[in-house]
């Protein structure tokens, strides 16, 4: 369960711990005696082999109780292993896209296809293992650093957990902690800076392992040495799976493959870094006031 919880609870705004979390919702639900509203179709298909192949088809979407619609008839097509940047401005519904594709929210119109099946018909289990997510604010548990790196595979070896936290750029400052991976993280734990957090569910999304990869770049700045660090993680991970990043460093943006343009009035743009500022648009505005003085 905390596998499926935990990126629910970061995408939704839930500020409550972890397990007050499974254990408020659930009791919340049986007070209500209401099925949540996210569930399996019967006989959903479980997906064998995910490539990463992600459409959105005239999708549109309004929080339950909230007259205003977020998102109206958005499509676009995301091809396995490529990058793609989101960038628009504050409340144009960049988090709330991304939220829609492991079926965190349902749409209200329209649909969303992985590898050209529709995300409602299939098993919540198989597509949200599919997709990793690496958050602005990172979501660690009292317990040991091996243990928070598990959550992204409970199934995996310590032999392959250090493989990750290898790849994430963690296992030096790990092994660095005065118990190495057996450290205790959290209040009578270790404390560890922004960038060390970071770099612990970078982690975690490497023992996940998934084809699928969306990533909320953070706007705060991290200290020079941790952001360069935490960086190059984040390029490693990316390698080799379709990825989907709400950018907010010109670095990032200049590097994605391609630029998708959102704002409340939809995707108005999309293409490279210099076909958009060539463009002379939406995007060219936002740039200028971003990132020029
Ligand atoms: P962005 O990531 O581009 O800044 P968001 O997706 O966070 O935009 O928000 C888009 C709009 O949806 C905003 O108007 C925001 O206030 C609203 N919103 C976001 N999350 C929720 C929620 N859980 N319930 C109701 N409204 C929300
Ligand atoms: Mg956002």
């Amino acid at each position: 369960i905390g596998f499926m919880i935990e990126p629910i609870q970061r995408l939704t705004h839930m500020s409550t711990q972890l397990q007050e979390g499974i254990t408020g919702f659930q009791r919340f639900m049986e007070i209500m005696n209401l099925k949540p509203t996210i569930e399996n179709k019967p006989n959903a298909l479980i997906l064998p082999k995910v490539d990463g192949d992600i459409e959105f088809k005239h999708v549109s979407f309004r929080y339950e109780d909230h007259l205003d619609r977020v998102l109206a008839d958005l499509s676009f097509h995301v091809h396995p292993g490529e990058y793609v940047a989101l960038v628009g401005p504050s409340g144009a519904g960049k988090t709330t896209l991304c939220s829609l594709i492991p079926r965190f929210y349902e749409t209200t119109g329209g649909d969303i296809l992985l590898d050209g099946i529709n995300v409602r018909d299939i098993d919540l289990r198989s597509l949200r293992s599919s997709i990793g997510i690496v958050q602005q604010d990172v979501y660690l548990f009292a317990g040991t650093v091996m243990e928070n790196i598990r959550y992204g595979d409970p199934t995996a070896s310590e032999e392959e957990i250090i493989e990750a936290a290898k790849h994430a750029n963690a296992h030096d400052f790990i092994m660095n902690l005065p118990n190495g991976y057996h450290s205790e993280i959290g209040q009578r734990g270790v404390k560890l800076s922004g960038g060390q957090k970071q770099r612990l569910s970078i982690a975690r999304v490497f023992l996940k392992n998934p084809p699928v990869l969306i990533l909320d770049e953070a706007t705060s700045a991290l200290d020079n040495e941790s952001e360069s660090i935490v960086k190059e993680s984040l390029e490693s991970l990316a390698r080799g799976r379709t990825t989907i990043v709400i950018a907010h460093r010109l670095s990032t943006i200049r590097n994605a493959g391609r630029i998708l343009v959102l704002t409340t009035d939809g995707i108005v743009e999309q293409g490279t870094h210099a076909a958009l500022l060539a463009q002379e648009g939406v995007y060219a505005q936002l740039y200028s006031k971003q990132f020029e003085q």
